[in-house]
């Protein structure tokens, strides 16, 4: 059977791809994904105590982009859910991104006092700070606050989750987490969150609805792509992969999740505990804190960081630092040399430590590009329509 297009990789990016290709250009898709499911890393389900659990770990829907809300929000309605996470420090569960609160929570009140009016003076009420930079403090207390958050908060949690120092990572990693200056307590401040009222599963298959998009599970893309004809494809799994490894292997560093059913109506309270100093996992997670299911039992699971091995298990995060981006750099010159036939798009394609609302943005503006070369006529490349 012949389609217009191919895409590999059922995930956000592949399925925004796939859906916009359908609807906006009458283009026939064959979507591909190696997994038995939809959904890409988004991926929920019913275990079979009937608590919708997120198979690959926690997954929270948050952006300020008003276009990427609305663009998702044709697919799903949503549960309101504001994010929220504590850690275990001290004895003591705490409040992170580490914040005034946590300062609360932790030191004697006059101490805690002393050093909010402090950082409220030095950085400003409502700021968020990256660890690594407040490292950098000249003030001896805010000095000692802040080696004593990267001590308890940071450092074992990043040794456990990338068997790396934080320095050794691009400052992003651990910017994500900033120390905020304020008594939010929400993990992310994002003008839009939420989760899908009926999962993400069934967003994906709302996405995937249309009429010319055909999918195939359990389908390698190396034994379809000699295969099917298409004039054009798209791949968003891992781009080292693609081009057989030519290049050397992109590290990954992978997970194990440890699902139990434990017999009780709420396990710990919340949707997420980290332990950045305990135990080899990193963080549990209360399935029904996200979803708001009221069922009898708590589904839980334990998420243990994992090295990426080929072939036995998942590649979930990219690792960003320098010596990796010089690997990348290597991928992306073959890449473009394909450019007009095959696009790579997608957190393992490009590379990077992509959210969803990133992922989705990113095939949106790979649409937009595919559409506005055609429509200017690039030479060697079929039109849309023909
Ligand atoms: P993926 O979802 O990884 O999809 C790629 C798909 O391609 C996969 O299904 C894979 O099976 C398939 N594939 C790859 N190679 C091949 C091949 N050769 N042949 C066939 N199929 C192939 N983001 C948030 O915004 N909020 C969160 O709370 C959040 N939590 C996260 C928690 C964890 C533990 C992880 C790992 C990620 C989290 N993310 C979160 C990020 C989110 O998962 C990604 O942004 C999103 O899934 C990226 O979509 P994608 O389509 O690029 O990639
Ligand atoms: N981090 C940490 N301690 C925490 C939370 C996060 O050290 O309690 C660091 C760690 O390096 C982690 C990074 O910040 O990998 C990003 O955290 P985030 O929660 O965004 O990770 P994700 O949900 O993507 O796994």
């Amino acid at each position: 059977m012949k389609f217009d297009w191919i895409i590999v990789g059922a995930g956000f990016t592949g399925a925004v791809l796939a859906e916009r290709l359908a609807s906006q250009a009458d283009q026939q898709v064959l979507i591909v994904d190696r997994r038995d499911h939809i959904g890409g890393n988004a991926y929920d389900r019913y275990d079979e105590h009937g608590v919708l659990i997120h198979r690959y770990g926690a997954h929270i829907f948050h952006t300020n982009s008003r276009k990427i809300w609305e663009y998702v929000s044709q697919f799903t309605s949503w549960r309101p859910y504001q994010h929220t996470v504590k850690a275990f420090i001290e004895g003591k569960l705490v409040p992170v991104p580490f914040n005034l609160n946590s300062l609360a929570s932790l030191f004697p009140s006059s101490m805690a006092d002393r050093l909010e009016r402090k950082l409220i003076e030095r950085y400003g009420f409502g700021v968020k700070t990256p660890i690594l930079k407040m490292l950098d403090e000249q003030d001896p207390e805010l000095k000692e606050l802040a080696r004593y958050i990267y001590r308890e908060v940071f450092e074992s949690y990043t040794r456990k989750q990338w068997d790396l120092e934080p320095a050794q990572l691009d400052a992003s990693v651990t910017g994500r987490v900033p120390v905020f200056i304020s008594r939010d307590d929400r993990y992310f401040q994002d003008v839009y969150q939420g989760i899908p009222a009926r999962g993400y599963t069934e967003l994906f298959q709302s996405l995937l609805a249309h009429p010319n998009i055909r999918i195939m599970l359990k389908t390698q893309a190396a034994d379809i792509l000699p295969d099917v004809q298409a004039r054009n494809v798209v791949f968003t799994g891992p781009i080292d992969e693609y081009f057989q490894y030519r290049h050397g292997q992109l590290p990954y560093r992978s997970l194990s999740f440890d699902f139990r059913y434990e017999q009780t109506s709420d396990f710990q309270q919340m949707s997420v505990v980290n332990f950045p100093n305990d135990h080899l996992y990193t963080r549990i997670l209360e399935f029904k804190h996200f979803t708001g299911q009221n069922v009898p039992g708590s589904t839980i699971a334990y998420e243990y960081p994992q090295p990426h091995i080929l072939g036995i298990n998942e590649p979930y995060y990219p690792v960003p630092c320098e010596a990796n981006k010089l690997i990348f750099a290597k991928y992306a010159a073959e890449a473009k040399d394909l450019n007009g036939r095959v696009y790579f798009a997608g957190r393992l394609a490009d590379y990077k430590y992509y959210n969803m609302d990133q992922a989705v943005g990113r095939a949106l503006k790979l649409y937009d590009e595919i559409t506005q070369a055609r429509e200017v006529g690039v030479s060697d490349t079929p039109t849309l329509a023909g």
